[in-house]
């Protein structure tokens, strides 16, 4: 029970690392306050947790909103009386999203919305109800794009992604002597709807693959293991860090055979 009496909330439940780490957190003892713009898969991770018999609301909330930004932290105290955790999770792959000459100005628009600002307002209103509970731990969803760069371009996303590695930097900063720590979680390319909608053909899937030290792509499970221990007591002392978990892709100049 490593996250015994503590309050979670987590965006992007409804799927991937979000829909992962809501149930691994509770049932480590969190209870949790799950949000997702889609109503049925988010409601269906909700009902996952209770019927495993852990505690959980579902906050169908669009974290780009600032009115939906704010509910959902009211929401976490109103149920369950303060909020020690805030992973902000959530975050889109556009399919138009390429490179400069390519990308439309509105896919930029809509990536950096999500993304960027989706972060920014969690943090907005997240972090008084962190300082409200005496302390927390913020884990903002960046990614090993913000670090490297491919040819197979995403520009919006991979910009947007290092943009939430520098803000989750200068928070960490700002806030280290509250008692709220704050740490980037960026994973390497993962077995999820977010990345497989893309990559459909085995030719596809191999370009990136051999890149990847390990030869396989990460599970959602494996992200949402490492999450829990940057929202548990366990990891008191690390803040500010550029959290990889990446199958050891930005570590690799030449990989195996
Ligand atoms: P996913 O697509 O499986 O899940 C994302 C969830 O977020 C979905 O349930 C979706 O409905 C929700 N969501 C989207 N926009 C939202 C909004 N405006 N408000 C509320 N909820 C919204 O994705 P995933 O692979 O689990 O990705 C989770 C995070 O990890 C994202 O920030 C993503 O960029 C990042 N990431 C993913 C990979 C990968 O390879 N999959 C790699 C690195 C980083």
């Amino acid at each position: 029970m490593r996250l015994n009496h503590k309050v979670a909330l987590i965006t992007g439940v409804g799927s991937g690392i979000g829909r992962e780490s809501a149930l691994l957190f509770a049932r480590e003892g969190a209870q949790i306050v799950g949000v997702d713009l889609n109503p049925e898969t988010g409601e269906k991770t909700r009902q996952d947790i209770v019927q495993a018999g852990g505690q959980a609301i579902f906050i169908q909330a669009d974290v780009s909103r600032h009115s939906d930004a704010m509910r959902m932290v009211e929401a976490a105290e109103e149920s369950f009386g303060r909020l020690d955790i805030l992973f902000n999770n959530a975050g889109i792959s556009h399919a138009q999203d390429d490179d400069a000459i390519h990308t439309p100005e509105e896919v930029w628009d809509l990536t950096f919305q999500v993304n960027v600002k989706g972060v920014f307002l969690g943090c907005k209103y997240g972090i008084p109800a962190l300082r409200r509970a005496g302390g927390g731990s913020v884990i903002n969803t960046a990614s090993f794009v913000a670090l490297l760069g491919a040819a197979t371009p995403q520009l919006a996303y991979t910009a947007s992604k290092g943009a939430v590695l520098a803000m989750s930097r200068e928070l960490a900063v700002i806030h280290a002597r509250e008692g709220i720590r704050v740490n980037a979680l960026c994973p390497g390319p993962l077995e999820t709807e977010l990345l497989m909608k893309y990559l459909d053909t085995p030719q596809k899937r191999q370009r990136r693959l051999v890149h990847i030290p390990m030869g396989r792509f990460g599970q959602a499970k494996e992200i949402a293991r490492a999450a829990l221990y940057l929202a548990s007591d366990e990891s008191s002392f690390v803040t500010g860090s550029t959290f990889l978990v990446d199958g050891g892709i930005t570590a690799a100049y030449v990989t195996p055979e």
